[in-house]
């Protein structure tokens, strides 16, 4: 299992490589993070609580009627990574000490990340440092540093480790990505010598947190106020380690606990649960090892991500930065719930749930906006309500309701689990149709949408977008269908229109071009020419007026191409193909939401090296920070993606009438690559080489591999 290891060896000597470090080494399990900092040369050393945020008015210069006046913002509760190291009394400047040796690694096997260090002082000191860290999966509130510290010195050395309680938030000026302005300071107190009390101003959330120190030196040692003081002469090694207990007042704070607990304890529980998460979660690329490991990556970061309870969420940039200010979009169920619904359905339904809990949010929202019925999720949250300030490439984004309608009865399929869907998914279900049939208006016998944005954000305010339409056409399909299968009642007037609806949907096409068209407008605009774009334009958002980017056909990101990747039954061969090869000249990418789906759209059109190249790029988007903007967090949505593309794309899965179809291609470079997942409650191992496939089905399942049935039970092996 040497492939579970993320290790960088070159030290990062700018702020900028030390904050990428941060992020690419963060520590979190879904309910807390921890950025990954060089303890004694921190750069911006955040912990984040999933789910707890700080609310901070919304200025506009001209305040109109309905306006996000208050958004949620991720807080950065403490620093808890503090470390000092002093000679003769005299604190070490680690700027000033040359760096001998580096290496910084995350094993994504135990759950750890390590680190060791050594540095020359200016007073030629020899420092070791070796670090270890973990956010407990097993017990969510816990979070294990270890720390071995030695010297060639026989002077004095005194090691200091403390939790720091006067943090600030990551501001960047002049990206709208990042947060602007510095928050207000939390409020906190220690009450004790171990605990500390904050309160973030205006949410009023709670959160109380506590460090424990263990050192077998313990004559040695003194406390003071979150921080211990180790003390050692004569070239002795100090070896201790610290354990913080966090809790918040969104779910319970935590009664002091004696937090004595063994840190192998902690260690075995981790290596148990990460290993029956590779059961089902690894994915193996034969003869590409360096893909496979950042594949690996991607999947270990979805998990540190996303909640584990539904309380939270699981953000565009997890638990490893500010960006995007810890706001939860529609990538979650569009890109990332995917994986959990085929590798871990237990908790992909904790993700619906939290969308559950918030509907009294999203009514809001919808009256905010003029709606008589139906809910619309936010664009961007962590409370629930809607936190986009720039309603045209926020608010204007219907579509996130068909995102979590899609997770809905994509789950249903996988799992079967009618109790969820009459308890809560159905119901989910019908206030989202409801609110698009408020949305939409017939027009000369069609179903019409006007003033919607959809993926492309590029593209705003627009009539009839393609995406849009289209997925609520699916919207309204399932609703019907599956409430009728489970005799969930609803009006029949009711039904009736969703009927209507479904079927007088508007398509906007051209014959012409035999293209689907993106929405009403598009076509009649000039095409922006990206090839005479230089390369420091990209991306064009941080270099150009939004309404400049709006009059022209030029993409930030698949919409059409991802309409038709999800909903292909609603639309012919050729022009699926053809929108394809259009929308592919005017794409930029700057979204890391777009390579991906790209990729897949290329594997269905047996496009296999196009598809490789695509995806390629993706899989290393963090690793090798390709955007450049890596420090501010990771891109959960590309590295869920990325699973997209080898289950939806490479291996060509889709779900046929309640049965798994199968439709593989394997790129050149590949000798072969293999999966899992659990569908319908059985796990099922896929294996696909050049020529044949390998299948192993737990129970008797019936499969359709490239369009013909077969009956599997235990090993199969076909030639493809
Ligand atoms: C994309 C959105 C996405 C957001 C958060 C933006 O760049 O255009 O589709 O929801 O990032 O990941």
């Amino acid at each position: 299992m040497n492939n579970l290891l993320i290790e960088k060896s070159t030290f990062p000597s700018s702020k900028k490589n030390k904050l990428f470090y941060e992020t690419l080494f963060h520590v979190a399990n879904g309910y807390m993070g921890v950025r990954g900092s060089i303890e004694e040369l921190p750069i911006h050393p955040g912990t984040y609580i999933n789910g707890v945020y700080e609310s901070v008015d919304v200025e506009h210069a001209e305040p109109l009627y309905g306006l996000t006046y208050k958004k949620d913002t991720i807080v950065n509760i403490a620093n808890i990574q503090g470390l000092e190291i002093f000679i003769d009394n005299e604190k070490i400047d680690f700027e000033k000490c040359k760096v001998l040796n580096f290496k910084q690694t995350l094993d994504m096997k135990n759950g750890l990340v390590y680190r060791e260090t050594s540095y020359l002082s200016p007073n030629n000191i020899e420092i070791n440092i070796k670090t270890e860290r973990m956010a407990s999966y097993k017990r969510a509130n816990i979070f294990l540093f270890s720390y071995s510290i030695s010297t060639n010195s026989t002077k004095k050395i005194k090691v200091k480790s403390y939790v720091d309680n006067k943090v600030s938030n990551y501001v960047k000026k002049n990206d709208p990505r990042a947060n602007h302005k510095q928050l207000a300071p939390i409020e906190a107190q220690f009450s004790d010598e171990t605990t500390l009390h904050s309160k973030i101003k205006n949410s009023n959330i709670k959160i109380k947190i506590e460090a424990n120190f263990f050192s077998k030196l313990e004559k040695k040692i003194s406390y003071n106020l979150n921080s211990i003081c180790c003390t050692y002469e004569n070239n002795e090694r100090i070896d201790f380690h610290k354990i913080v207990e966090i809790s918040d007042s969104l779910r319970k704070i935590k009664k002091t606990e004696n937090l004595d607990i063994n840190e192998n304890t902690l260690k075995k529980e981790q290596t148990e649960y990460l290993n029956n998460f590779w059961k089902l979660s690894r994915i193996e690329i034969g003869g590409d090892e360096k893909l496979e490991k950042a594949l690996n990556y991607n999947l270990y970061q979805l998990q540190q991500s996303k909640s584990q309870d539904s309380f939270a969420h699981l953000g565009a940039k997890g638990l490893s930065g500010e960006g995007y200010e810890g706001h939860y979009f529609w990538d979650t169920e569009m890109y990332c719930q995917p994986f959990f619904t085929l590798t871990n359905p237990k908790e992909s339904k904790q993700l619906l749930m939290y969308r559950y809990k918030t509907m009294k949010q999203a009514k809001d929202n919808a009256i905010r906006l003029g709606h008589k019925m139906g809910i619309l999720f936010p664009w961007r949250t962590i409370s629930g309500n809607e936190c986009s300030a720039y309603f045209p490439a926020g608010t204007a984004q219907y579509h996130i309701n068909s995102a979590i309608a899609y997770a809905i009865i994509f789950y249903y399929h996988c799992t079967n689990d009618k109790e969820f869907m009459i308890n809560y998914g159905l119901e989910l279900l019908l206030e989202i149709c409801r609110l698009f049939f408020d949305l939409g208006n017939f027009n000369n016998g069609k179903f019409e949408i006007h003033e919607v944005t959809g993926p492309d954000e590029y593209t705003c305010l627009v009539s009839n977008n393609y995406y849009t339409n289209v997925s609520v056409k699916y919207d309204f399909e399932n609703l019907i269908s599956i409430s009728k299968e489970l005799n969930y009642y609803i009006d029949e007037n009711e039904i009736n229109n969703f009927k209507q609806a479904y079927k007088k949907i508007y398509l906007p096409k051209s014959e012409k071009l035999k293209i689907c068209l993106q929405d009403d407008s598009f076509i009649n605009k000039p095409i922006w020419d990206l090839e005479k774009t230089s390369d420091n334009d990209f991306p064009l958002l941080l270099n150009h007026h939004p309404l400049e980017l709006y009059r022209y056909q030029v993409c930030k990101q698949p919409d059409v191409v991802l309409a038709n990747y999800l909903y292909p039954q609603y639309q012919n061969n050729d022009y699926i193909e053809n929108s394809y090869l259009y929308y592919k000249k005017i794409t930029t990418h700057d979204s890391s939401l777009s390579s991906t789906i790209f990729s897949i759209a290329a594997t269905r059109l047996k496009l296999g090296e196009e598809a490789l190249s695509f995806f390629g790029n993706s899989a290393y988007l963090d690793l090798d920070n390709l955007k450049k903007n890596t420090e501010e967090g990771i891109h959960t949505a590309n590295m869920g993606g990325c699973y997209l593309a080898i289950v939806f794309g490479f291996a060509g899965l889709e779900m046929k009438n309640d049965l798994l179809s199968l439709n593989p291609t394997i790129p050149n470079k590949w000798e072969y690559f293999s999966f899992s997942i659990i569908y319908r409650k059985t796990k099922i191992k896929f294996k696909i080489f050049k020529n044949k496939i390998e299948i192993h089905s737990e129970n008797e399942i019936t499969i359709l591999l490239n369009s013909k049935k077969y009956t599997i039970l235990g090993d199969f092996n076909e030639t493809i």
